[in-house]
């Protein structure tokens, strides 16, 4: 069967907006900017795992599962949007939680509480997996059927979102007649970026798709393996050559991954502030943050996207982890100093 008729449940709003950064394209001063507000698919804030997560929940329905359970961090935006795909669906919600307790349920934790999730925090010396078939087995016993949806929802299936989300972006271009020559996105479990990669090649895109790494390490070799799995997978009669991936990783003292994964360092926080004072626009410090970035400075330096060139930001969302204590405690400093603040 062609992609593009592969079945999937609804869950999120389409086409999401394709918006003009008119303040921010002034301010960089080179091409048109736009971004892609996948932050507003929906449901429970979506993000850019609902696109994956419509064709792992037809798949899950499909085959009579009766709870979906999926893997993260504490504050995993893909556990969230899972949890709220499976409540709209009328599916059990289960959530397997690499760390501790924090003890107090902030940012995706607070939502994934209040829409009643079973979640399990997991130790990070303890084997996830096994834990899951442990809980998996529990259950079934009770009469359950599970579906377990890989993390990051990044399997072959789960890649089709982002493939299919390509035709969305080139018939919104054909109807605004706009031209947009690269396409910048996060990578961190792939398939956002080998499914824009893939659809690009696919759809014939006139546009190229840059990543930005959201933790250090090379990534571009695991790239192409995935994406060419996805190829053969869905039988597109593609392939993806190692010139197709782009990974901007910025300079060696100052990487756009930062130090480490979920860590933003100020220079993250800066460009977070400056979408948000130029745009209202407001980003996440985990993925999105740390892409903008460099989607900036890749404008600034004109090398990769030249300065009479337009560029798309895709927003796959995650801002609600700004809320967590750890993230404004880090902030407040900055915060301050980007705001005017009197005391009367
Ligand atoms: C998961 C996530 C990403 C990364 O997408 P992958 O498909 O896992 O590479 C980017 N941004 C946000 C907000 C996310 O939650």
């Amino acid at each position: 069967m062609k992609i593009e008729n592969l079945k999937k449940v609804n869950l999120g709003h389409y086409p999401t907006p394709l918006e003009k950064m008119e303040n921010l394209s002034k301010e960089l001063g080179k091409g048109e900017l736009f971004i892609k507000r996948d932050d507003t698919t929906g449901p429970a804030f979506g993000g850019n795992k609902t696109r994956k997560l419509e064709y792992l929940f037809q798949e899950a329905i499909e085959t009579g599962c009766t709870a979906v359970l999926t893997f993260g961090g504490t504050q995993t935006n893909h556990g969230r949007a899972t949890v709220g795909a499976a409540i709209k669906l009328g599916l059990k919600p289960i959530l397997i939680l690499t760390g501790a307790d924090p003890g107090y349920l902030s940012g995706n934790l607070t939502l994934d509480a209040l829409m009643g999730a079973d979640i399990y925090f997991v130790p990070e010396e303890k084997d996830e997996e096994a834990v899951a078939d442990e809980v998996i087995r529990k259950y079934e016993a009770e009469g359950d059927k599970v579906y377990s949806v890989p993390v990051g929802g990044s399997n072959c299936l789960g890649a089709a979102g982002y493939i299919i989300s390509v035709k969305e972006i080139l018939e919104q271009m054909k109807e605004r007649d706009l031209t947009i020559n690269h396409v910048v996105c996060t990578v961190g479990s792939m398939g956002t970026y080998a499914g824009l990669l893939i659809g690009a090649k696919y759809f014939n895109a006139p546009f190229d798709v840059i990543a930005v790494p959201v933790k250090p390490g090379e990534k571009n070799a695991e790239v192409l393996e995935y994406a060419n799995e996805v190829c053969v997978y869905f039988d597109l009669g593609i392939t993806i050559a190692e010139e197709d991936i782009k990974i901007a990783y910025g300079p060696a003292s100052a990487p756009y991954a930062g130090e480490e994964y979920n860590k933003p360092d100020p220079i993250t926080r800066d460009a977070i502030m400056m979408l948000a004072k130029s745009e209202a626009i407001l980003l996440d410090p985990t993925y999105t943050g740390k892409t903008f970035r460099g989607f900036v400075e890749l404008i600034q330096a004109g090398d990769w996207i030249k300065s009479n060139e337009n560029a798309m930001f895709i927003h796959t969302g995650g801002v609600m982890a700004l809320w967590t204590k750890e993230h404004l405690d880090d902030m407040q400093e900055q915060l301050r100093m980007n705001c005017k603040t009197t005391k009367v």
